[in-house]
């Protein structure tokens, strides 16, 4: 495992950095755009390659950091967060592999420093095996690459992608069925294989921009097919790093948003009053209870995000528990997110309810987190099973 560097957040970014995003993060949602200058602003701080090795041009975080910085953005422009947390992902799933002597995915952590912008092509209608199985097919080429037909839904950061990283299912190789990973570049060559859906308008976290994308045998050459594997869940180190750190820094954005509702309540509490007491709100005793419940709730998250992302990168072994584990902080962290949105609403009052204020956007944008792998009924499956065994069949 690669030594990895510590460093204040803030030192990445900055409060007025912050602040930038966060005025255009109303403007975005109102015009259902993509942030392309807050891309360009975390270019420039060295954001896409935070999780790279130094030796490779990164900054050589741990997923730890990563996750206090996504936090950190989330409280300022949660679509944004969320669109460039698919590209932390790809480069997160690569550190996972480094770690564990595969380098696979370097080509990842090269691209990654050098500009590219990778997304996450997993989704697919109606596909609740998410990585255990795909719809889209993956056709074998003579060459060793593979052709992708099929259609992948939610895939953000659609406007600026540069490399699609997506799973099919091969079905004609000799030892078909085989679940194929790869990365599919975009190019001009590609202009009629790769079809991005203008398609995107959604009550919420708007600025991800998560088109549907449409692959008519879109190719992936053979030095960009990272694994083949049996459908259905595998030990392999792939799907491992997949599932925690999309797990881990997913369940960051919406802490991240839970901080920023808490923060805003607070801030609330000190500035209204009440007229019957002529005291501050944060005088009341049920503003006071309310608060306190969801610093309660919040507080719980932070130490359990780090803990688990320092696991990750210490390559600790939490055997069958690993899944439950990782589900579970997901799960916790959407949900406190938005019950902590709902307590800031009531806090706050009426002015909430108007389109332009900031926790009415929360409100909308919190809501995604329900949806995204793994939901409700997969993250109780998978606790249940840890506990109490599989269903007998
Ligand atoms: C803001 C946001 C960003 C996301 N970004 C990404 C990303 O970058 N990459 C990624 O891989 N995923 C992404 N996701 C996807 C997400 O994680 C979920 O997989 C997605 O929300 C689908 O959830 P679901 O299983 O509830 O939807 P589904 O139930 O699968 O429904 C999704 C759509 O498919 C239709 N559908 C459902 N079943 C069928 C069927 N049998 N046949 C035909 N159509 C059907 C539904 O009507 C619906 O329109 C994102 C989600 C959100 C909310």
């Amino acid at each position: 495992m690669r030594s990895v560097t510590r460093l204040d957040p803030a030192e990445i970014l900055s409060d007025e950095l912050l602040e930038r995003f966060r005025e255009r993060a109303a403007v975005h949602d109102r015009e259902n755009t993509f942030p392309d200058e807050d891309l360009a602003d975390l270019k420039a701080a060295g954001y896409l390659a935070i999780l790279v090795p130094r030796d490779l041009g990164g900054s050589g975080l741990g997923l730890a950091e990563a996750s206090a910085l996504q936090q950190r953005l989330a409280g300022a422009a949660p679509a944004t967060a969320l669109a460039i947390n698919m590209h932390l992902v790809w480069t997160g799933v690569a550190k996972v592999l480094a770690d564990r002597g595969s380098d696979a995915l370097r080509f990842v952590q090269e691209g990654a420093a050098a500009g590219e912008v990778f997304a996450f092509g997993i989704s697919e209608a109606g596909n609740d095996l998410v990585l255990f199985g795909s719809g889209t097919d993956a056709a074998p080429l003579p060459d060793g690459g593979y052709a992708f037909t099929g259609t992948k839904i939610f895939t953000s950061l659609a406007p600026v992608w540069t490399q699609l990283g997506l799973h099919g299912l091969d079905t004609s190789s000799p030892d078909a069925p085989q679940l194929v990973y790869a990365f599919v570049p975009r190019s001009e060559v590609q202009a009629d294989r790769v079809i991005v859906r203008d398609d995107w308008d959604t009550l919420g976290m708007r600025g991800t921009q998560s088109r549907t994308t449409e692959l008519h045998g879109a190719l992936a050459p053979a030095d960009r097919v990272v694994r083949r594997l049996a459908p259905g869940p595998s030990p392999d180190p792939l799907v491992f790093g997949i599932f925690s750190v999309f797990e881990l820094l997913l369940a960051s954005v919406y802490t991240g948003i839970a901080r920023r509702a808490l923060d805003l309540a607070v801030a609330t509490a000190h500035k209204r009053t009440s007229k019957k007491t002529e005291k501050a709100y944060s005088q009341d005793p049920d503003i006071r209870w309310r608060i306190a419940e969801m610093a309660l709730a919040y507080d719980g998250l932070t130490p359990q995000l780090d803990a688990l992302c320092r696991d990750v990168d210490a390559l600790a072994d939490h055997g069958g528990r690993w899944f439950s584990l990782l589900a579970g902080v997901k799960h916790r962290a959407v949900t406190v997110a938005k019950a902590t949105v709902d307590d800031a609403v009531l806090v706050t009052g009426g002015s909430s309810y108007f389109a332009g204020n900031e926790l009415s956007r929360l409100y909308r944008d919190v809501l995604a987190g329900l949806f995204h792998p793994s939901d409700p009924e997969s993250a109780h499956a998978t606790v249940a099973t840890a506990w109490l065994g599989p269903i007998e069949e």
